[in-house]
């Protein structure tokens, strides 16, 4: 297994829960480290860019409104498997079909309020944590 960077994002609905200690919690149980963070209140322009390629499907702009109708807090987690690992933190898409225990269980309302957002591979990862970070503000713990 590789070690990897994935971005994470406790979306809007979770940070208005105050659920960050408790997300953060997880990740490092899993092993993952946060190596990078930032809280951010996305302006549309952001949202609208990091879920470009969902442009064409029907719940975007939804899903935009969602994205910046309050403070996301964005990190960057570098562990083994990574990606994967945080995939399967996170639970299904819809919390309805996510396996007891995960975050989208445990703290999602919906399928389109659904607590955290994570890369699902690692071009994409490569491509999220550039459009939050630059690579002055990632602190990896391999350097
Ligand atoms: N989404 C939505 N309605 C849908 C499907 C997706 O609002 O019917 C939103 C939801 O916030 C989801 C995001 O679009 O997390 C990206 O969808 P994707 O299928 O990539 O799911 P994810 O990778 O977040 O599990």
């Amino acid at each position: 297994m590789a070690v990897e960077q994935t971005i994470s994002i406790i979306k809007p609905d979770a940070v208005g829960k105050n659920v960050i200690g408790d997300i953060y919690t997880r990740f490092e149980q899993a092993g993952l480290r946060i190596v990078a963070a930032k809280m951010k209140h996305l302006s549309q322009a952001e949202a609208e860019g990091f879920y470009a390629v969902h442009a064409e499907r029907p719940f975007f702009n939804d899903l935009v409104d969602f994205m910046t109708s309050g403070p996301v807090m964005i990190q960057v987690l570098e562990g083994e498997n990574a990606i994967a690992k945080n995939r399967e933190l996170m639970g299904a898409t819809n919390p309805k079909d996510a396996d007891a225990g995960t975050i989208r269980a445990d703290h999602a309302e919906s399928i389109d309020e659904n607590a955290v957002h994570g890369s699902d591979s690692p071009e994409t990862a490569a491509v999220e944590i550039a459009y939050f970070f630059s690579t002055t503000e990632l602190c990896p713990r391999t350097r």
